[in-house]
């Protein structure tokens, strides 16, 4: 891609500064999530920025799986944030990275730590480490095995490594000060014992290094330049320089915080959205009602809307709430100006043209889209067609001027004027035909405007239109800070968030390929499902309503 993302942010600012005073030759950023879970919205941001400054500055980003909690994780997860990146448009350097890649490195880098005094096997079980630890306003205590000598520590960590030891029984700890006001440099663990399978280096080990102990080496290993992450990270930031200046890495990467995206309506993490999924609330992590990557993009986002978001939200060091309407904006505005135009009319009201052959047929050809060249489709027009029932009145009022009623004359969509000359209503007083006259046989709009048409209506052939599938979604939770109150974010779940109907679709949209999104004309914006849709059996999802008042959230 050849446009870049955040010129004007305060990191960019940074790259720029080091790049000119040839603090660094070339830039390297790294996005590094764990891969517990699918990417969300919030990693979006992330994504933009740290892609965004390697594209910006020429330089290389990194895409690396901080796996260092292997019951969490999984090749699912993997393989799902991969497509996510690459379907977002960016490309990472070289192949994907791994910090189990480093783990011999690490278990070396421990080696040396302990060697020189400064890391140590503490036996405390998992309790007393706690009481040990302290907390904000009580110094911690010194561990009684933190003077144990650099042999016992060495042949205890070889023993831990061998597979002597369960799960907790010791770990291995830096011995920074029990004392510091910063809790992460009150002796942290650097490794603990975990007798399980690891998804990238199977059986080989039953001791992982903590995530802690493992980033900020990955990051040197890599010689990432930036080390960017979100504001939660500053407390961790003097530990991770302790363990740099304290090992002999290759490079010394810099650390600048962030502060992550907050979506009102909207719940970013992988935890909970993990909930979301385990207990069925939604169909699975690419639901389209889910704030994933995946879910946006089954649902219609396109990757230039949700890159255009996180442009106008920039970056900055402050952790605020974005309202979910400009997520939105940058959504419909991509839409309005890209997505082809389409008929689907969802609720169909039959319309008789009585005054035509009852074999015509015809062929309309119509521009998929008003100003860019997104091609032609064929539209048959036929004797019977359908019109939505909201756009016919029994009686011309006022109010519903441009709508059809018996004398009056309405436009067809890139086809002819008819008027209205009565309706048949069933037992039940709902009207379910509507007989008209064709008026013109000129196709399009007629300068002249003679006939003066009320409106313009959308339409589809009775006898050639297609029924599909919509699932029309509204907001998933119906609370504007679901996790910042204090009741469990699942009390907030809108129970009507999916409701299934069907509409009769112009027979081209049945080809439409997987995750087109149209314009269904005065309707809204659909997308052909990316898992459901077929020609034999359309379904389309909801992406957004037209205006601003059709919220992606409304209830
Ligand atoms: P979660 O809490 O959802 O699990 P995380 O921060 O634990 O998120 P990681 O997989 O570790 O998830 O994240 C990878 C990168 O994405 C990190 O650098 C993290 O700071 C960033 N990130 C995660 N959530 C957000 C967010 N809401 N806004 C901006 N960046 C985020
Ligand atoms: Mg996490």
């Amino acid at each position: 891609m050849s446009e870049t993302n955040n010129v004007n942010n305060f990191v960019a600012k940074i790259v720029e500064e080091d790049l000119a005073s040839g603090k660094v030759d070339k830039v390297i950023t790294r996005f590094p999530p764990e891969p517990n879970g699918y990417l969300h919205v919030g990693h979006a941001k992330s994504i933009c920025l740290n892609f965004g400054l390697a594209e910006q500055f020429n330089g290389e980003c990194n895409l690396r799986f901080d796996d260092t909690n292997p019951e969490k994780e999984s090749q699912e997860y993997i393989d799902a944030i991969k497509e996510d990146v690459s379907w977002l448009g960016f490309k990472w350097a070289g192949d994907v990275r791994f910090s189990s890649d480093y783990f011999d490195t690490l278990f070396e880098y421990a080696l040396e730590l302990i060697k020189s005094g400064n890391a140590y096997v503490c036996s405390l079980k998992p309790e007393e480490s706690e009481e040990y630890k302290g907390d904000f306003n009580r110094p911690g205590k010194n561990s009684p095995y933190r003077d144990r000598s650099v042999e016992e520590n060495l042949d205890m960590f070889a023993r831990m490594k061998a597979g002597e030891f369960k799960d907790g029984e010791h770990a291995l700890r830096a011995k920074i000060d029990m004392a510091s006001g910063n809790m992460n440099l009150r002796d942290p663990i650097m490794y603990r014992i975990r007798h399980v399978e690891h998804h990238q280096t199977g059986d080989k080990w039953c001791i992982y290094p903590i995530y802690d102990f493992t980033h900020g080496q990955s990051d040197a290993l890599e010689k990432v330049t930036h080390s960017v992450c979100t504001l939660e990270f500053e407390d961790h930031r003097p530990l991770y320089d302790w363990y740099i200046d304290n090992l002999p890495v290759p490079a010394k990467p810099t650390q600048y915080e962030f502060g992550r995206l907050n979506l009102n309506y909207t719940v970013t993490s992988k935890r909970k959205l993990k909930k979301l999924v385990d207990e069925n609330v939604v169909s699975g992590w690419d639901d389209p009602r889910m704030p994933t990557i995946s879910g946006m993009r089954r649902r219609g986002f396109t990757p230039a809307s949700i890159r255009n978001f996180c442009e106008m939200i920039g970056v900055s060091r402050g952790d605020g709430v974005v309202d979910i309407a400009m997520l939105e904006h940058a959504l419909r505005s991509d839409l309005n100006t890209n997505a082809p135009r389409a008929m689907a009319v969802i609720k169909p009201l039959k319309v008789v043209i009585t005054s035509m052959a009852d074999d015509h047929y015809e062929e309309i050809t119509a521009a998929s889209h008003p100003d860019l060249d997104l091609g032609e489709r064929k539209m048959p027009f036929t004797k019977e067609i359908f019109i939505d029932q909201d756009d016919f009145k029994e009686e011309y009022s006022k109010k519903f001027k441009k709508k059809f009623c018996p004398g009056k004359r309405i436009r067809l969509r890139n086809g002819y004027v008819l008027e209205a000359t009565d309706f048949i209503k069933n037992d039940a007083g709902e009207i379910i035909q509507v007989n008209a006259i064709q008026v013109t046989t000129v196709l399009g709009e007629d300068p002249a405007d003679e006939v003066k048409p009320k409106g313009v209506l959308h339409w589809v052939s009775a006898s050639h239109g297609i029924e599909a599938e919509l699932r029309v979604y509204s907001r998933l939770l119906n609370h504007e800070a679901p996790d910042r109150g204090g009741e469990d974010f699942m009390t907030h779940v809108n129970p009507d968030s999916l409701s299934v109907t069907t509409a009769i679709i112009e027979p081209s949209l049945a080809a439409a390929a997987p995750e087109t999104v149209f314009q269904f004309e005065r309707e809204g914006y659909y997308v052909a499902d990316r898992r459901d849709h077929t020609a034999a059996k359309p379904v389309f999802n909801l992406t957004i309503g037209l205006r601003e008042d059709k919220s992606l959230t409304q209830q």
